[in-house]
């Protein structure tokens, strides 16, 4: 039998002891008026049947511990004094003899110690089989690995919210969270260190909720969150906070420092919907995110599934992991010029998206390219590493401290401007791409250069991949255009804007 079936069995036994001792104690009572009455009325002279008492004490102990069976042996010898220690000085018995009073003062000192020895052996097995009882629902209820609620007591806990729905409109959320590529990930470092992401997924999604939500293990790399009693925009906060935790983290392991991401699907339960139909929808949810890329979130809204959050579609485990050990800075810093590196970048501008649709401010960004580096066979790489620092450094020179310059691929630069309309970023932009082109006629004739600049700004409720995506264009549009030269989407279209001392296109 496992621990988990012999937990139960004993659990249960104990269960159905304390359920007889709230009965038992008052017929014991009756028991020993009985006992008493029964010798007062047949005259029984012999004390052996004192012993008679030690059975109400012996039960009283056994099931209701050392206390109680202390009180019930002093009832005992109470009710046995009143009846016999008369009849032990009848006439009979010489009267100055102890003889009597000593063994009736043995009997009742026997009687106390029964009490306590069969009260404490009781008390000792009952405490043990609370643990028991603890330990079983814990079995019955935890995942082993992660310590997150299991299947049984996720379908326990939906059924219960979903009563508590039906009576009374309490709003009932479900959350799907799948861990991407989670295969690959076993594949490459292992199911030690599958298990040791997993602890820590579960331990993350127990940060990220209410202590009034469930995190259950849905399945093996899959979680579910419960939620309820909140409204939906609250439900997508904790949805998201777990999307970008999850990609945020680090998991150490053998000296690296492994990273997941994460997929989700979240749906509301409706009238009149029975809990499969919920886990349903949010199952089309997260496969929607899946379909989109992964490391997103879906809603399902009864008919379709709109995404929300910022996450932008994943890379695969591998690059995620790249480099990844603890003390390398380079997933952090480009080697070359100093800058962040697009890692860094596209996280501050998630960030900074969210923060603008929160308060409804500005932001734009722009991707800056410098026209030719890869094709040029010409320049060697050290001459490409002089360009890109020389560029950057020229970057830097017009950007307020608030804006931030990454490197954003082998030959673009990205700028974050925060809380700046796109009106406002394009004067330093104007300014970088008029100084490029002067910077290599004035100073260096050999590294002449010149940018291509494509530029968006934030529009209302659009998700950062959009925004990353217009910026592109923008500077597709300005490098198609020959070069040199500075494109904006404004949402619908690519539309040229003419710096001066440079000629227009
Ligand atoms: P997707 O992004 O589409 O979800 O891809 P995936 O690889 O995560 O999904 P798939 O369903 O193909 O694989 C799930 C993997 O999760 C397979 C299995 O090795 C792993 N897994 C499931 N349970 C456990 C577990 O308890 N420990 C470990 N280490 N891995 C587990
Ligand atoms: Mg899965
Ligand atoms: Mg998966």
């Amino acid at each position: 039998m496992t621990n988990a079936g012999a937990n139960l069995k004993m659990a249960s036994f104990a269960q159905e002891v304390m359920e007889v001792h709230k009965y038992l104690e008052a017929l014991l009572v009756a028991a020993v008026f009985g006992i008493t009455v029964f010798m007062l009325t047949s005259e029984v002279e012999n004390p052996v049947v004192l012993h008679l008492y030690y059975v109400p004490v012996i039960l009283t102990g056994f099931f209701r511990g050392a206390y109680h069976a202390r009180l019930m042996s002093l009832f005992c010898i109470l009710t046995a004094t009143t009846v016999f220690l008369p009849a032990m000085y009848d006439a009979s018995v010489e009267p100055t003899s102890l003889g009597p009073v000593f063994a009736f003062m043995l009997w009742g000192a026997t009687l106390v110690l029964i009490a306590m020895l069969v009260g404490t052996l009781s008390d000792g097995w009952r405490s043990a089989m609370s643990e028991l009882c603890v330990a079983h629902e814990r079995d019955v209820l935890t995942d082993s690995l992660t310590d997150a609620a299991n299947r049984r007591a996720f379908e326990y806990e939906l059924n219960r919210r979903l009563a508590q729905w039906n009576r009374d409109q309490t709003p009932l959320y479900l959350v799907l969270l799948d861990i991407d590529h989670f295969k690959k990930f076993n594949d490459r470092y292992g199911h030690q260190a599958g298990d040791a992401v997993l602890k820590s997924v579960a331990k993350v999604l127990q940060q990220t909720v209410r202590e009034v939500d469930l995190v259950a293990r849905y399945g093996g790399e899959e979680f579910a969150l419960v939620i309820s009693g909140t409204e939906a925009d609250d439900v997508k906060d904790i949805a998201e906070r777990a999307r970008s935790l999850i990609e945020s983290s680090r998991f150490p392991h053998r000296g690296l420092m492994l990273r997941v991401t994460a997929s989700l699907g979240v749906a509301q339960i409706s009238n009149g919907e029975d809990i499969t139909s919920l886990i349903q929808r949010s199952d089309a949810a997260l496969y929607c995110s899946k379909e989109a890329g992964r490391n997103c979130i879906h809603f399902h809204d009864g008919t379709t599934c709109q995404r929300f959050g910022l996450g932008m579609a994943t890379e695969t485990v591998d690059s995620l992991n790249e480099s990844s050990t603890p003390n390398s800075p380079d997933v952090y810093t480009d080697e070359t010029t100093g800058l962040p590196a697009q890692k860094v970048f596209l996280e501050e501008f998630r960030r900074r998206t969210l923060e603008t649709r929160r308060y409804s401010g500005d932001l734009a960004i722009a991707i800056v390219a410098i026209d030719g580096l890869m094709k040029d066979t010409d320049r060697d790489v050290r001459t490409q590493k002089v360009l890109l620092a020389t560029i950057s450094q020229l970057a830097a020179s017009v950007l307020r401290e608030t804006d931030m310059i990454a490197r954003y691929d082998a030959n673009c630069f990205s700028i974050l401007f925060p809380t700046t309309s796109m009106e406002m970023a394009l004067v330093p932009l104007k300014r970088l791409s008029r100084d490029a082109s002067q910077y290599s006629n004035a100073h260096c004739p050999s590294l002449s250069f010149s940018v291509s600049i494509g530029v968006a700004e934030v529009l209302t409720a659009e998700p950062p991949g959009l925004i990353l995506q217009r910026a592109e264009l923008a500077l597709a549009a300005s490098i198609a255009a020959g070069g040199d030269s500075l494109h904006v989407h404004d949402g619908v279209d690519c539309n040229l804007v003419h710096v001066d001392g440079l000629v227009a296109k």
